[in-house]
This record gives structure tokens, C-alpha cells and sequence, in this order.
């Protein structure tokens, strides 16, 4: 044992190794010898638990190397998203368009007009360019950019219904993943949440009959991550706007995606568009800049002006407040909107989720045969027909028919599948798939560069 630790390197003399020079060179001393003294503790652990030296001790230099090399990847690592999920929220959501992209490394390299008002030389507000894209293109009288959707319901509430009663139906009292559960975002703005009607059921007379004193708000929720289906009824943003008219009280919508374009004009499911429940007279609107808008992350709220001077001067905006990169690169996507005949080719989530099932067959048919050929011996290959979703709770139960390319384990055992989705993870871009039915599936619906997927799973 004693042998052993005695023939663990000094640190010193690490440094001075030729082989580290170039470590040093790139990464400074201080990291470097961080470096190599976790080392040395790992491999007397090791000696202590296993009374061998590890086996990366015959070359210390090229593993600090390694490991410095893995330590400098950053934690957002670029992938093929091949999980047939479009709008994937732990991948990041929307791609941004090239125009976005150049609007964030724009605003990034030099000062700019972010609160400055350019005509008096004063202060200006920072979401006033936004806003009046936002208004242009939803016939909306103001809006209010914030940092997510879930953010934009809080804000909502607290700013508009402090210590009020808000009316929500019982069938829309919706769970986003995480903890976004209305319920508790109610609690959290401080509102009371008075619950109507049934699950599968609410009428306009139930509204009415929760209608008290104390009522603040009207409130519905686009159920965007699943469907009741059946028996059903809901009342609409417009039999809701006239019933809050006669009371004075506002409606808002929490609308989780929203889609300023029709989708079906795309021959995709039908999403409700905010501009329609503007033209319905709910009050407020909000939305998610990284769903279908296809923008980067943020909560946009739109509607009737007194209302959002309302959340402009609330506390919690000032917390809320999105930075200039968002608000750059949520400009550039919605100026796309203005040429809503280009915006398949510019936006790319649209470019995505509107792929022809006949593109991404003819693209299987070339990526396969360099993957069997590296493959073959342990799985059989095969292009099988599949469904995409748009994903992020956009239209949940709707499919995009597509096709994947799928690998069947010859011996049918399913930890192969593990150990090679796994070994796909691990690769300096990860290629995720999913394992399902016996299969690891590559859905190529995502996949813009065949011949960088084709190197990464060959090589
Ligand atoms: C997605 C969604 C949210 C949360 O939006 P984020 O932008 O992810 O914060 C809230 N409500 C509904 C109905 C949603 O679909």
C-alpha cells in the first residue's frame, strides 16, 4: 500500500512535464494544479479502496488532458434532436432564425437604443419596439414582454387581482411540468381561485353564479398539454367578454403557445391565434416567445392599454424584465410575421414542423445505408414510419406523420439499446433518440445536417 501512494507524481514535477505545457499554455497554472491535485486524490482513493493504482496512472499528462478537455465543454452542448419532438423544452425549445441569431450578436457587440429614446434623447422604455411590432400584428393597443409564459400569468394576476377572487373553470386548472400549476400560481399572486363548473363541463351561468363582491378576474386556460374529449362543454373568450362587460371585470387568457399564423393554412392542427381573442375583447393575452412563435424565451402579454400601464408599473416587472438578447432576437422573429408567405423558409421551427413525411423519407433513404454498414453486425436497420409531435404541450394530441430510422438489437435484448443510445450521448455533439417497442428510433423530422449525423454515428 505504502508503495503504492509513494509512486502517486508530486504536482511539481507534473507542471514541469513537456506534456503539459500545452495545458498549462491554454487553461493557466491555478486550473491546471486544481487539476491534477483532484487527481491525486481520486487515485488515492483508489488505492485505498482497491489497493491498485487506476489505470489512467501510466500517463497522467494525457489524462489531465482528458479531463480538463471535458471540463471545457460547455453545458449546452449542440445535439441531433432526433426525439421527434419538435419544440423539445429540455433542448431548447424553438431554433431561432438566422435573423434573430445576427439581432442577439448585434446588440451584444456595441451600445444600443435599449431604453433610450433616440428622438428626445431620453429614457425610453425597453419593450416599446416590441410592443408596437406586437400591436401591428394582433390589432392589440399595448403589450408587456416578459421572461416566460409562466411568468406573464404571475404577473397578471398579482398586478390585476391582489387579494380578489379570480374565476377559472375546472376543467382548465392546468399543470405545465415543473411546478406551473394554476392553483398555486393563484396563491403565489396572491388571488383567490374560485373554481366553476365541472371537469368535463362549464356554462356561462357558472361563471355567473361565482360572480361576488370580491371578484377580480375572469380568467381562461388554454388546456394546451392535453384533451377532454367527449361530453364537453366550454364557454368561449366572447360569451365570457360579455358577461365581464356587464360586471366590469376583465378576461385573460393564459393561451401556453399561441400562433400569430394559421396553422392549418400549413396543413397543421389548428392552434388558437391571440389576434382572434383580441378581436373578442378579452382583455389580456399571454403567450410563450419559444413555442410556435418560434422566438426565444419570453412572455408576451398583450391587450387593452390601461391594463398593461397596469403591469408596466407593478413591482414585479422590474423583476420579470426580459434583457436586450431576448427582446433583439424576439424583434427579428416577429418582424419575420410581417411576410408571413417567406416565413416557412425563415423561421425554422415552421420549416420543421412543416417537412413533407415524403422529404424526410427520401433523407432515411440516403442516411441509411452508411449506418447499416457501420451497424449491421449488431442490430437490423430499418426506415419505419413514424409520428413527430410539436411538443412543448403545443396541440398534444395531434401527430406529424414522419419517419425514423430505427435499430433493432439482433439478439432482442434491450440493453444493447440502452448501451448504445448511451455510447450516442456521450459524443462531442450527442445524438438523442428514443428508445421505444423494442427500438432505438431516430426520427429525422430535426435533422437539418444528414452528413454531420452520418460522421458522428460512423466515425
Ligand atoms: C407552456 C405554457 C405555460 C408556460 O409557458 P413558459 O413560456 O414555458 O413559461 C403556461 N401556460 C400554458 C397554458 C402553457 O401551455
Amino acid at each position: 500500500m505504502k508503495t503504492l501512494y509513494s509512486q502517486l507524481p508530486a504536482i511539481d514535477s507534473l507542471l514541469r512535464d513537456p506534456a503539459l505545457q500545452p495545458l498549462l499554455a491554454q487553461t493557466g497554472t491555478a486550473f491546471t494544479t486544481h487539476q491534477l491535485r483532484a487527481m491525486q486524490q481520486e487515485a488515492r482513493e483508489h488505492i485505498q479502496q482497491h489497493q491498485t493504482l487506476p489505470a489512467w496512472h501510466a500517463n497522467w499528462p494525457q489524462e489531465a488532458l482528458r479531463r480538463a478537455a471535458r471540463q471545457q465543454q460547455s453545458a449546452l452542448r449542440p445535439v441531433f434532436n432526433l426525439t421527434g419532438t419538435v419544440l423539445h423544452t429540455n433542448l431548447g425549445r424553438a431554433q431561432l432564425s438566422d435573423r434573430a441569431i445576427e439581432a442577439v450578436v448585434n446588440c451584444l457587440r456595441q451600445p444600443v437604443t435599449l431604453e433610450y429614446a433616440l428622438d428626445e434623447a431620453a429614457r425610453g422604455h425597453r419593450d416599446n419596439a416590441v410592443s408596437a411590432l406586437l400591436c401591428e400584428l394582433t390589432g392589440a393597443e399595448a403589450a408587456c414582454i416578459v421572461n416566460n409564459n409562466a411568468a406573464a400569468v404571475l404577473l397578471m394576476l398579482a398586478a390585476l387581482a391582489p387579494g380578489r377572487e379570480v374565476i377559472v373553470s375546472r376543467g382548465e386548472l392546468v399543470e405545465i411540468g415543473g411546478a406551473f400549476r394554476i392553483p398555486d400560481v393563484m396563491r403565489q399572486a396572491g388571488c383567490t381561485l374560485v373554481e366553476v363548473g365541472t371537469t368535463n363541463r362549464t356554462h356561462l351561468k357558472d361563471y355567473r353564479a361565482a360572480i361576488a363582491e370580491n371578484s377580480g378576474l375572469l380568467m381562461k386556460v388554454h388546456t394546451s398539454n392535453y384533451q377532454i374529449q367527449g361530453f364537453t362543454h366550454a364557454v368561449t373568450e366572447a360569451e365570457l367578454v360579455e358577461l365581464g362587460e356587464a360586471y366590469q371585470l376583465p378576461v385573460i387568457t393564459d393561451l401556453g403557445s399561441g400562433s400569430l399564423i394559421d396553422m392549418t393554412g400549413f396543413g397543421l392542427p389548428a392552434e388558437p391565434m391571440p389576434q382572434q381573442l383580441i378581436a373578442a375583447g378579452v382583455s389580456l393575452v399571454s403567450f410563450s416567445g419559444d413555442k410556435l412563435l418560434g422566438g426565444p424565451q419570453a412572455g408576451i402579454i398583450i391587450g387593452k392599454k390601461a391594463l398593461i400601464e397596469q403591469l408596466q408599473s407593478h413591482p414585479l416587472k422590474r423583476a420579470l424584465r426580459v434583457d436586450k438578447m431576448t427582446l433583439a432576437a424576439l424583434e427579428a422573429t416577429l418582424q419575420l410575421y410581417r411576410q408571413p408567405e417567406t416565413l416557412r423558409e425563415v423561421l425554422p421551427t415552421l420549416r420543421l414542423l412543416t417537412r413533407s413525411s415524403q422529404d424526410i423519407l427520401q433523407q432515411a433513404e440516403r442516411v441509411l445505408p452508411p449506418l447499416a454498414q457501420r451497424y449491421s453486425a449488431d442490430f437490423s436497420l430499418a426506415i419505419a414510419a413514424c409520428s413527430s409531435q410539436i411538443g412543448s404541450g403545443s396541440l398534444p394530441v395531434e401527430r406529424i406523420p414522419s419517419y425514423a430510422i430505427t435499430f433493432t438489437p439482433r439478439d432482442g435484448r434491450g440493453s444493447h439499446l440502452n448501451h448504445l443510445s448511451q455510447r450516442w450521448r456521450s459524443l462531442a455533439r450527442p445524438v438523442i433518440g428514443r428508445i421505444q417497442e423494442g427500438k432505438l428510433w431516430l426520427d429525422l423530422r430535426c435533422l437539418d445536417d444528414e452528413t454531420a449525423l452520418i460522421q458522428a454515428l460512423v466515425a
